[in-house]
Parts: C-alpha cells; structure tokens; sequence
C-alpha cells in the first residue's frame, strides 16, 4: 500500500496538530489525504511532524526532509509564476511608456498626460504584481509633482528595470 498521504509542505500560520491537538508548536507540516490511486483526495490536515512520521510510518527526520524539499519547490513554483508576470507586463510597460514619450513630444498638457499615465502604470504593474499597483500610482503621482513627466518617465524605467530583471530570473537560482 502506497503513503496515505503527501507531504504538502510546512507552515508557521497553523500551530496546533489536526492529530493530536497539541498546542504551540512552531510549525506544522501540511498533509493531503491521497486517493487509492495516489492522487490528492481530501482537505489538507496540519500535524506536528512527530505525528506526521506516524501517519506516514516514517522518521520525523525523513518528514522533515521531505517537507523542507516541498517548501523549496513552492518557493521556485511562485517564483516562477512571478516570472511569467513580469514576462507578460513587461512588453505592455514599454508601449505605455512609448506612448508616454510620443505624448511629451507632441507638447500635450503635462497634467492631463499624468493623469493618464499613474492610471497605466498602475494598471502595468497590477498584471505584473496586483499588491502593487497602489504603490506604482503613488511613486507616479509623486514624481510628477516633483519633476514633471521626466519624473514620471523615470519612474516608468525603475520599474521596467526590475521587471526586465525578473522576466529573465532563473526561478531555481536563488542570487542575494
Ligand atoms: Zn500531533
């Protein structure tokens, strides 16, 4: 008989085994119930990891390592989704900011041009990380009333910048 469960990883966000109700534990590794046929079945439990080696008729060492491997993978899996994002923001970043420079050249009316531009940036960096959009509206407001367009077009390379970066990243190379 194969595992009746999988090894979903670990988290500090629940503290209490689903097993044995033990309070306080640092951590708990993530269980998913598996199916006859080794597929994922069920809700996902939360067992201090002495329980997690009886369950699974295993060593806590061998949890331990299997749940620090599964933390790794998801790090790399959202890192890679954060990859494809930057990927797919980064040509829509240009032609806004393209469309920013045609604007300045063409002397429209530097606020209403800002205007619209906090709006796309926002809007860029939205597709590129939603939790940021508020953010990128900001530094581009702020920097148009600091510098003007210049600014704001500064702002726009910042962040093509670091998406251009991200867009290339290796998700399994982790550099610091
Ligand atoms: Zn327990």
């Amino acid at each position: 008989m194969t595992a009746a469960f999988r090894i979903k990883g670990t988290t500090a966000d629940v503290t209490a085994c689903d097993c044995c109700n033990r309070r306080g534990l640092r951590k708990t590794v993530a269980l998913v119930p598996l199916d006859r046929d080794g597929m994922e079945d069920g809700e996902v439990t939360y067992y201090g990891t002495g329980c997690a080696a009886k369950a699974l008729r295993t060593s806590s060492h061998s949890v331990r390592k299997i749940a620090r491997a599964a933390d790794l993978q998801a790090v790399i899996e959202q890192r890679a989704q954060l990859r494809d994002r930057a990927a797919f923001a980064l040509p829509l970043l240009e032609r806004s900011r393209a469309l920013l420079v045609t604007r300045m050249e063409a002397g429209e009316d530097p606020a209403t041009v800002a205007t619209g531009h906090v709006n796309r940036l926002g809007v860029v960096m939205g597709r590129y990380t939603p939790a940021r959009r508020q953010e990128a509206e900001a530094q581009a407001r702020e920097a148009f009333a600091t510098g003007g367009l210049r600014a704001l077009l500064a702002v726009y390379d910042r962040y093509g910048k670091e998406i251009t970066r991200v867009s290339r990243m290796d998700p399994e190379v982790f550099t610091y």
